[in-house]
């Protein structure tokens, strides 16, 4: 099934120059960005992608992290997308991902992880509208 699903390659990796290593695994591994940005998100934007973790302990360390530099945000398409892209990403804290996984490749800790992916479908559509317009995604 056709899915879409957001990245963000993070502040981390954007500083390390990874934005092109990384956009490239999700291409390899099938796939397709169908819109892509640079931002740079203030504490309070960040603070509004991350709400759901605002009771978290790590809430301010990460928005503090998630605004401190540029990240590039994309819609990615393609079968079954968001869990794909959950796969190719490895699991949040980049000591347990798998080797050749964006977090293992990029990642520096369990905050400074390198990319983000939505976790669920109906995420995805909140998290791609949170960044894009209708205008700024291609159609197929
Ligand atoms: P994921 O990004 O894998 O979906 P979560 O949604 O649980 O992970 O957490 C969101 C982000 O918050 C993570 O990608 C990571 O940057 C950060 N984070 C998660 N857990 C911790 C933690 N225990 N300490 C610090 N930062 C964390
Ligand atoms: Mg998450």
């Amino acid at each position: 099934m056709t899915q879409r699903t957001l990245s963000i390659v993070k502040p981390d990796a954007v500083a390390a120059n990874a934005v092109g290593a990384i956009l490239g695994l999700c291409e390899e591994g099938g796939l397709r960005v169908m819109a892509t940005k640079m931002i740079h998100m203030s504490k309070a934007e960040a603070e509004g992608f991350y709400a759901v973790h605002s009771d978290k302990p790590f809430f301010g360390s990460l928005t503090d992290f998630m605004s401190e530099g540029p990240v590039v945000v994309s819609v990615l398409e393609g079968d079954n997308a968001v869990e794909r892209y959950r796969g190719l990403l490895g699991a949040t804290n980049p000591a347990d991902a798998p080797e050749g996984s964006v977090r293992q490749l990029f990642g520096t800790s369990i905050e400074r992880n390198a990319a983000h992916g939505s976790d669920a479908p109906e995420t995805a559509v909140a998290e791609i509208s949170y960044f894009f317009n209708a205008l700024e995604i291609v159609r197929r």
